[in-house]
């Protein structure tokens, strides 16, 4: 059975988009944790990180750069749990993209 993020890939569950290609998709997360809070996920399932071949990771970056573009912002940062103690819920590669355009997003204490 499909996962929650393929079946946003397939259209099958509504997601707010913000760019797509090919091979990657970027949609707005729908528990954001700062003003802006998107996911950027390639369209084919991957676990999560240490399970995606690396070369996926050149052509995801350039991605990455365009959702940057897209959104107008140039201050982000960029998160990915690799594994449940990490706290990755959804067992699909997604790397979050969290960005504060008022100010200084915080860095909190994570332990
Ligand atoms: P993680 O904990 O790193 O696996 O992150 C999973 C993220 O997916 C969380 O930030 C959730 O809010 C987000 N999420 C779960 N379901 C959806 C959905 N249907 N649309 C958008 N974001 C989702």
């Amino acid at each position: 059975m499909d996962c929650i993020f393929c079946k946003i890939v397939k259209d099958e569950i509504p997601s707010k988009k913000v760019l797509e290609n090919d091979k990657f998709l970027a949609f707005h997360d729908i528990n954001p944790i700062a003003p802006i809070h998107v996911l950027i996920i390639p369209k084919e399932h991957y676990e999560k990180f240490d399970l995606t071949p690396s070369e996926l990771f050149s052509e995801m970056a350039d991605f990455i750069k365009n959702v940057a573009k897209e959104l107008n912002i140039t201050d982000y940062r960029l998160i990915t749990n690799n594994g449940s103690n990490a706290g990755q819920e959804v067992f699909h590669l997604h790397i979050h993209m969290v960005a504060n355009p008022e100010g200084k997003l915080k860095w909190p204490k994570l332990v």
